[in-house]
């Protein structure tokens, strides 16, 4: 079925999407900002974490994945080989992903949204610690460079393409899963709600709103 799906991201203290480069900003983790110089999720990033919980979940199932990122280790087309659930939704080097991510955007709050300056960011200092050693290590210090908007920050992005029944049901069930994006996970940065609305696109091409208690249940039907 082709579908649409409408999401609205709220972050509540401190994230930090980072592009991992150094580009034009004093942090090792800058953060990515719009052409407006607002915080945003590139598709990319906000595609791979969504994969991630997806094949969690899917594992958790009992469904088959393959082993990624290494691609010889990815399902690939033969004559018996069947694709998994994974590589049908996110695609492979051997299959192309039927769906388009948009980058998540801010939208809220207005003020923001439609601020002439770019807000400003802050620092975050932290400190790597040596996995064998447990000590804090000098050469492991880094700075994270965070947006601390003091209220909660909505992104708004879309997912639409065309799944049967069953795979949209494990993407269902992935964007009530997805928890925390970004980087700085384990320090607290990062947590975010997702909401969304699905849409079966008609042939005519009218929408109508789908409920998403019946497409995850699909999945596991
Ligand atoms: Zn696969």
């Amino acid at each position: 079925m082709r579908f649409r799906a409408k999401l609205n991201v709220h972050f509540d203290g401190a994230f930090n999407v980072g592009s991992g480069t150094m580009g034009g900003s004093l942090a090792q983790r800058p953060m990515l900002t719009d052409w407006r110089g607002l915080p945003m999720v590139p598709a990319s990033s906000f595609k791979g974490r969504l994969r991630h919980t997806c094949k969690q979940l899917a594992e958790a199932m009992g469904q088959e994945t393959c082993d990624d990122p290494v691609a010889e280790a990815m399902c690939q087309p033969g004559e018996d080989e069947r694709f998994c659930p994974i590589c049908r939704l996110f695609g492979s080097p051997w299959l192309e992903s039927p769906l388009t991510f948009t980058d998540l955007t801010l939208m809220e709050p207005a003020f923001l949204a439609e601020a002439r300056t770019p807000p400003r960011t802050s620092l975050r200092y932290g400190v790597g610690l040596s996995r064998r050693r447990r000590v804090a290590q000098d050469q492991l210090l880094y700075t994270t460079e965070v947006f601390l908007p003091g209220g909660t920050v909505t992104l708004k992005g879309e997912i639409s393409g065309q799944l049967d029944d069953r795979d949209l049901g494990l993407l269902v069930a992935g964007l009530e899963n997805l928890l925390a994006l970004g980087g700085g996970k384990t320090s607290g940065m990062g947590w975010c709600e997702l909401e969304f609305e699905l849409y079966r696109i008609e042939d005519d091409g009218s929408e109508t709103l789908l409920s998403a208690d019946d497409v995850r249940r699909r999945w596991l039907s």
